[in-house]
């Protein structure tokens, strides 16, 4: 078969290499806009702070690697403009040459991702105003922060926002933070973001909440941020409002949307048209709790949606199982973890919850008290199923998260919760873990 993969990050490679793994006798060509392939999106805030000490470290393998070591035919520089479902072709742009090219394939995988929004905002062209999405982004926003920018405005509070926020201040830089909401971290219930609201502003950032941005302000460079509140001077500006899926390119194709103008997938990957597959921040994810299709961009489920869209592309059927909804955040000295629902979801899906929440901490309490953690439980009102959890606090959130991840996946409830078998020793935890603390109170 002659397969064609258009986008070379996480969910195009993962396919690509699971094709490689399980079949013979194809060939594999990707299609990639930029010149990188497969590298850690996620680590791109840390190379701010120098903790990722290179941009060279987040690619795992090179074009060169999947060419050479891998027969896969990688083409970075080529963008793909437009699919003819009709007659299986992909047609495109080389973008060093500026020459055309046209593809056949059998079988084609849609993984080209989600782009940053920059909201058609006044003077938005001006120096100094950036996204952050790939290594170019970064290696731009590496060369602007100069000694001369000491005022730095992240538009938006969500985690990539609260990321590079943290990364800032570590070097030195004044960071103020827009957010047109109430809040920041609008992922967490009130009663949590409130927390991270205060471990923001214990750092030094200053938030500008309730101001919706309109434009910027400078001749060349930017000079401020225009709110419909106020004018905010800065040296430069991050926006970090979210990411739409980079479909737009397909419309008029019939391939169907869903969610958020995502790629409408089956559990095989499988999109509208036959012989046509997406994966990845370009496509919808099933939502094991809703119980319908999602669209939460994370590198976890582009891994996972790429290698199964990859074994489907050579009929080993794999089905993808879908997703909770769990994500970690570190912020300074705290950790920001989430899985399942929170109450607005829980609410704008009809769903009848109630909520315990404990103070508790890591480890047994009177072997040390220096790891507080606030841990929020989400149930179904009738069954007393899982429905989510949060979970905010130092050592040991993370592995909290993934217990509770696991029982939602497994749709348990409080009492099963209150019995799991955990580890225990004091340095690791109480006779009875948080998670089995909070379930316990559910009587
Ligand atoms: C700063 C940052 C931090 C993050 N942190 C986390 C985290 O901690 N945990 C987590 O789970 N996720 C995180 N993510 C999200 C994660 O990186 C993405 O979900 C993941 O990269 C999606 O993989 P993908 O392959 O679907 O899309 P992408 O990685 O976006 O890859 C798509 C590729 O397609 C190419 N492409 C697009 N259109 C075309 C076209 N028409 N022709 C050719 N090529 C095209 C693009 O150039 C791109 O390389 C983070 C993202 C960012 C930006």
């Amino acid at each position: 078969m002659d397969i064609v993969i258009i986008g070379g990050d996480a969910a195009g490679m993962s396919a690509a290499m699971q094709i490689v793994r399980n079949s013979e006798g194809h060939t594999i060509t990707v299609f990639e806009h930029g010149e990188v392939t497969s590298y850690g999106q996620c680590g791109l805030p840390y190379v701010i702070s120098g903790d990722v000490e290179s941009t060279d470290d987040l690619i795992a393998r090179s074009p060169e690697t999947f060419r050479e070591k891998y027969g896969i035919d990688v083409r970075t520089k080529h963008e793909v403009t437009q699919v003819d479902c009709d007659h299986k072709r992909v047609h495109g742009k080389n973008l060093e040459t500026g020459e055309e090219f046209e593809q056949k394939y059998d079988r084609l995988l849609i993984a080209t991702g989600a782009a940053p929004i920059l909201p058609p905002w006044e003077g938005r062209d001006l120096e100094g105003i950036f996204t952050l999405k790939t290594i170019p982004d970064i290696e731009a926003i590496m060369e602007d922060l100069t000694e001369d920018v000491k005022h730095v405005t992240i538009i938006g509070g969500g985690y990539i926002g609260l990321e590079v926020a943290e990364n800032l201040i570590k070097i030195g830089k004044k960071v103020k933070m827009i957010d047109r909401g109430d809040r920041i971290a609008k992922i967490f219930d009130p009663e949590m973001s409130d927390k991270i609201q205060k471990e923001a502003e214990r750092q030094g950032i200053e938030l500008c909440l309730h101001e919706s941005v309109e434009g910027f302000k400078g001749t060349s460079r930017v000079e401020a941020v225009v709110t419909d509140q106020a004018e905010h001077q800065t040296d430069a500006v991050l926006a970090a409002v979210g990411v739409t899926p980079n479909t737009f390119f397909l419309n008029g194709t019939g391939i169907a949307k869903g969610v958020a103008d995502a790629i409408q997938v089956n559990a095989f990957m499988e999109t509208s048209i036959l012989d046509i597959y997406a994966a990845g921040d370009c496509a919808t994810q099933f939502h094991r709790i809703k119980q319908r299709a999602d669209h939460i961009p994370l590198g976890t489920h582009a891994n996972k949606q790429g290698r199964v869209a990859g074994l489907n592309i050579v009929n080993k059927r794999k089905v993808f199982n879908g997703i909770v909804g769990t994500s970690i955040i570190k912020f300074f000295d705290l950790t920001l973890a989430r899985t399942g629902l929170s109450e607005k979801e829980a609410k704008n899906e009809y769903i009848p919850y109630k909520t315990i929440t404990i103070d508790s901490t890591h480890a047994a309490g009177y072997y040390s008290k220096e790891d507080p953690m606030t841990l929020k439980l989400l149930y179904h009102e009738k069954s007393e199923k899982l429905l989510g959890a949060q979970i905010i606090g130092h050592r040991g959130v993370d592995k909290r998260i993934d217990v509770l991840a696991t029982a939602l996946y497994n749709e348990m409830d409080m009492e099963q919760l209150e019995e799991l078998d955990l580890s225990y020793s004091p340095p690791y935890n109480s006779v009875w873990d948080p998670i089995q603390q909070a379930a316990r109170r559910v009587k």
